[in-house]
C-alpha cells in the first residue's frame, strides 16, 4: 500500500491547481483521474481524424492571473489570444450586431439600433466593471463561514466592511443584480432588442433558466470577473484549445513531483474513525492517504463515493438537494468551409473569430427555455458558435475549420422517461438547423460532429445532470453557501476530506480558484502555509 500526504480524486483544472499548490507547500501529492486524459472539462481532443477542439469548455477569461503566474503556465507553453471581435449577433432580417473590439466600435454599431442605448453603454459597462472588481476581491479566498470560529467571524466582518465601503449606488446595483433577473435589469437600461440579447446571453449560460428568472443577474456577473492577458472582462482563446491550460498545469505538477495516474476511477473514499484515510479504485485497488481531496462535484462525492453512514444525516439530505442541471448540449463540428452569416461570405472575416450568438432577443431566449421545460428541448435553441481554428492553426487541416456549438436549452432529464441516447441526433439536428437559418451553407459544410447531451456530459466527465459548474450558480448555492452554509471552507463533515472543485466557492468556470483556496485550507490544517 502507498501512502501520500494528499490524494486528489480527479485531474480537472482545479484538481491540478490544488495539487501544485500542495506540492509547493511540501506535501507528497497523488492525483487519480478516471479518464485517459487530464483536464476534466478543460480538455482538447481529436474528435475526427485531423480535427481537434476543446471538447467541453471552449473559451477562456476567468483563469486567475495569480494561478497563471504561480503555476508558470506561460513558461509551460500556454498562450492566450484575443478575439478580433467580442460578439456577433446575426438577426432574422439579415442584419447583425457587432460588439467590440473597442467600446467606440460597439457604440457606433449600437447607434444603428438606438442612439439612446449607445449613449448608455459606457455607464452600463462601468457599473458591471465596478461590481466585477468587487467580486474579484473575493475570488482567491474562502468565503465567510459561520462554522469557522473566530476566523469565520473575522471574515464575515470583513465582508460586511467591504460592502460598506462601496458607494450606496453600487450597493444598490449589486443587490439588483443579485436579486433581480438579468432581463429586468437590461430592460431598465436599454430599449433595443439586439443589444439586450447580446448582453443577456451570459445570464443564461449553464443556468437552465430564462433571462427573466430572478438570480440570472448574478450568472451574468459571474462571467465578468475574468481577464485575458490583463484586459479585464475580455474572453479569448488558448492556443491549442482549453486542453493547453490543463496540459501546462500537468507539466508544472510533474515538475513539482506530483504523481498523476489516468484511467484510475475512484469507486469509494475509505473512512475510518470519522476520518478519510484513502480510496478504493474501481478495480479494487486501495490507496491510503493522510488526506483525500475531491475535485469531483458535491453531488458525485457525497451521493456515490462515500458510504452514506459516514455522513451526518442532515448534511447528506442537504447535498442530495444541491441543485444541478445546466440544460446544455455541446457540439464540436469539423467544417469544410466557414459559415456564410448574413450573406457576408465564407472568406475569413473578423466576425468569424467572434462569439457568434444565435438568439436575437431576450424573448427568444425565454421562449427557448419554455419549450425545453415543456418538451425537453428548445424548438429554436440559443446557440453560441465559436470557430477557434480562425485564431489557431493547430486545430484543423489547412483551409478547413472546427467550431464549438454551445446550445441551450436541453433538459437535464427528458420528460416521460425518454433517453438522451434516443434523442441525441434529433437535438444535434435542431442546433445545426438553427445555425443554418442564419448561415445557409452551414449544414452542408459539416464533415463530422461530436455531440454531447447532458447525459454524455455526465457519463464522460462525471458532471451530474450535465451540470457544467458542478452545481447551479443560484444565490442559495453561492459564496458562503457553496456547497452549503457552514461547509463553504473546502472542508467537509469528514475529517481529512476536502472539496477543491467548482462545487465550492467561487463556483464554475476555468478559474483555478477553488483549487487554490482548497489548498490553502488544507495546508492551514496541517499547521503551516
Ligand atoms: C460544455 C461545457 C462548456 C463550458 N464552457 C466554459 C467556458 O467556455 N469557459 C469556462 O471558463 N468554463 C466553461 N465551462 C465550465 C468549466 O469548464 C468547469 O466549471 C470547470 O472546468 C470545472 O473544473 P473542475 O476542475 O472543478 O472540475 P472538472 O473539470 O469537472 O474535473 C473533475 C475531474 O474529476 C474526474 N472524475 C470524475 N469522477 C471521478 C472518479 N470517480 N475518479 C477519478 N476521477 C474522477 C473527471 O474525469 C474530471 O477530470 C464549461 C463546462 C462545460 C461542461
Amino acid at each position: 500500500m502507498n501512502t501520500c500526504d494528499a490524494l486528489i480524486i480527479g485531474a480537472g483544472h482545479n484538481g491540478l491547481t490544488c495539487a501544485c499548490y500542495l506540492a509547493r507547500a511540501g506535501l507528497k501529492v497523488r492525483v487519480l483521474e478516471a479518464r485517459h486524459v487530464v483536464g476534466g472539462a478543460a480538455v482538447t481532443e481529436e474528435f475526427h481524424p485531423g480535427f481537434r477542439n476543446s471538447v467541453a469548455s471552449y473559451t477562456v477569461s476567468l483563469l486567475h492571473p495569480q494561478v497563471i503566474a504561480d503555476l508558470r503556465l506561460a513558461e509551460h507553453g500556454l498562450r492566450m489570444v484575443f478575439r478580433p471581435m467580442a460578439n456577433f449577433l446575426p438577426l432574422p432580417d439579415g442584419d447583425a450586431l457587432r460588439i467590440g473590439p473597442a467600446l467606440a466600435d460597439t457604440q457606433a454599431e449600437v447607434r444603428r439600433f438606438s442612439a439612446r442605448d449607445a449613449g448608455r453603454l459606457p455607464d452600463y459597462y462601468a457599473m458591471l466593471d465596478r461590481l466585477a472588481d468587487e467580486l474579484r476581491g473575493w475570488i482567491l479566498r474562502a468565503p465567510p463561514d459561520p462554522n469557522a470560529g473566530l476566523g469565520g467571524i473575522v471574515e464575515t466582518l470583513k465582508a460586511g466592511l467591504a460592502l460598506k465601503r462601496l458607494p450606496v449606488a453600487a450597493q444598490r446595483d449589486l443587490i439588483e443584480l443579485f436579486g433581480r433577473s438579468a432581463g429586468e435589469v437590461l430592460d431598465d437600461w436599454f430599449e433595443s432588442e439586439p443589444i439586450k440579447a447580446v448582453l443577456g446571453f451570459d445570464s443564461i449560460v449553464g443556468a437552465y433558466a430564462s433571462p427573466y428568472a430572478p438570480g440570472s443577474g448574478y450568472v451574468q456577473l459571474h462571467h465578468c470577473f475574468g481577464e485575458v492577458n490583463g484586459r479585464k472582462g475580455a474572453w479569448g482563446h488558448a492556443i491549442g484549445g482549453m486542453g493547453a491550460i490543463t496540459q501546462a498545469m500537468a507539466r508544472e505538477a510533474e515538475r513539482l513531483g506530483v504523481v498523476v495516474t489516468t484511467e484510475a476511477p475512484v469507486a469509494r473514499v475509505k473512512v475510518a474513525g470519522g476520518r478519510a484515510v484513502g480510496v478504493v479504485l474501481a478495480n479494487g485497488d486501495e490507496i491510503d492517504a493522510k488526506r483525500v481531496v475531491a475535485n469531483v462535484g458535491p453531488r458525485l462525492l457525497f451521493g456515490s463515493l462515500i458510504d452514506p453512514g459516514a455522513l451526518p444525516q442532515d448534511f447528506r439530505a442537504r447535498m442530495a438537494r444541491f441543485k444541478t442541471g445546466s440544460g446544455v448540449l455541446r457540439m464540436n463540428v469539423a467544417l469544410a468551409e466557414l459559415p456564410d452569416f448574413c450573406g457576408l461570405g465564407t472568406r475569413q472575416q473578423a466576425h468569424h473569430g467572434a462569439g457568434i450568438i444565435i438568439a436575437p432577443s431576450l424573448d427568444y431566449m425565454d421562449q427557448a427555455h419554455t419549450d425545453a421545460r415543456e418538451s425537453g428541448m428548445s424548438e429554436r435553441p440559443v446557440v453560441e458558435v465559436l470557430i477557434p481554428s480562425t485564431l489557431d492553426d493547430s486545430l484543423a487541416p489547412a483551409g478547413m475549420h472546427v467550431a464549438s456549438l454551445f446550445c441551450q436549452y436541453f433538459a437535464p432529464r427528458l420528460p416521460g422517461g425518454a433517453s438522451w441516447d434516443a434523442m441525441r441526433e434529433t437535438a444535434a439536428d435542431l442546433a445545426i438547423d438553427t445555425v443554418n437559418h442564419y448561415a445557409p451553407n452551414f449544414r452542408a459544410s459539416v464533415i463530422a460532429r461530436q455531440v454531447l447531451t447532458p447525459l454524455d456530459l455526465e457519463r464522460t466527465f462525471g458532471l451530474i445532470d450535465g451540470d457544467i459548474f458542478h452545481g447551479r450558480l443560484s444565490l442559495e448555492q453561492l459564496f458562503s453557501s457553496r456547497p452549503t452554509l457552514g461547509q463553504a471552507d473546502y472542508r467537509t463533515p469528514i475529517a481529512g476530506l476536502y472539496l477543491c472543485g467548482s462545487g465550492t466557492h467561487p463556483g464554475g468556470g476555468v478559474t483555478g480558484a477553488p483549487g487554490f483556496n482548497a489548498a490553502r485550507a488544507i495546508v492551514r490544517d496541517r499547521g503551516r502555509f
